[in-house]
């Protein structure tokens, strides 16, 4: 069994963020992190490929910067068997439609039967680049999944809905997007960090998988947030309650 996990580098959250002056695109720093969504992936598929056994593998899919690979070396210090990196200057500025173009391509070069993905990422937070994945891939998309159990050929999931969860199955090949509560992620102990080390990671160019970026985000301008306002204070001498129900009525909230 291949299962393939889409994992993203961003730039560490712990650090504060630089906008290119001219693009106004998040100046992505060489040494970028990998996105902590992305260790529950991780986390889940090398859950199923102990589960499934030595016929089974797990290879690592980015669309990033190469940079010091530090996000991908942190992945397959967890226990990924590879990785394969999509690195392109003309990927710069690339939405989340592009993205997943150049995923499909690669995970269609590549072969799979099961992709796994965060639901969002930390820093672009788009939401949809597993589903559009999984339309352009021709197979189910599975999101949300907070629990996630194979059985032969079937993929079930309880999907996380607001008012509670939902069963769905589907057949392999799939796309499952999963939720930071689905599992506890390892940390990578020792050994793993310097196995990885030597662990194969490839890169690949868009004119490798045969891919022609089409729609680039340009980003017109970038405006800091307003300052919030002061509140207004309410003195209650025994009737303040009248004049928060007045505030309340005004915001057309009761
Ligand atoms: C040269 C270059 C520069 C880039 N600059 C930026 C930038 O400035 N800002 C930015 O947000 N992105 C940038 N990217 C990455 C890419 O454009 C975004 O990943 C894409 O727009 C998806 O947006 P999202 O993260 O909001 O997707 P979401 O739909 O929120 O992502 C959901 C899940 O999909 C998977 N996923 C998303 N993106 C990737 C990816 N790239 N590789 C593997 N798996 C992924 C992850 O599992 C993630 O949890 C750059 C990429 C390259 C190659």
């Amino acid at each position: 069994m291949k299962i393939a996990v889409c994992v993203k580098q961003i730039p560490d959250p712990a650090a504060p963020y630089d906008l290119d002056p001219d693009s106004h695109f998040v100046v992505r720093p060489n040494d970028q992190v990998l996105d902590d969504t992305d260790r529950y992936g991780v986390e889940v598929g090398l859950q199923l490929v102990e589960q499934v056994g030595e016929e089974a593998t797990l290879t690592l899919v980015s669309m990033s910067p190469a940079g010091s690979l530090q996000g991908i070396r942190q992945a397959l210090a967890m226990g990924a068997d590879r990785a394969i990196v999509i690195d392109d200057e003309t990927l710069r500025g690339a939405d989340a439609l592009t993205t997943a173009k150049v995923l499909a391509a690669a995970l269609q070069e590549d072969g799979f039967d099961l992709v796994i993905a965060g639901t969002e990422s930390t820093d672009g937070y788009a939401g949809v680049m597993p589903q559009q994945l999984a339309e352009l891939l021709g197979v189910p998309s599975m999101s949300f999944a907070r629990k996630v159990d194979r059985d032969g050929d079937t993929l079930r999931i309880e999907r996380q809905t607001e008012d509670g969860y939902a069963v769905v199955e589907a057949p392999f090949p799939a796309v499952l997007t999963v939720t930071s509560g689905v599992v506890e992620p390892r940390y990578p102990n020792f050994k793993g960090i310097m196995q990885a080390k030597k662990k194969p990671i490839e890169t690949r160019s868009c004119a490798d998988l045969g891919v022609v970026p089409e729609v680039q985000q340009v980003i017109q301008s970038v405006e800091p947030i307003p300052a919030r306002q002061a509140g207004e204070v309410v003195e209650d001498e025994g009737e303040g309650y009248l004049k928060i129900i007045e505030k309340l009525e005004e915001a057309k909230v009761i």
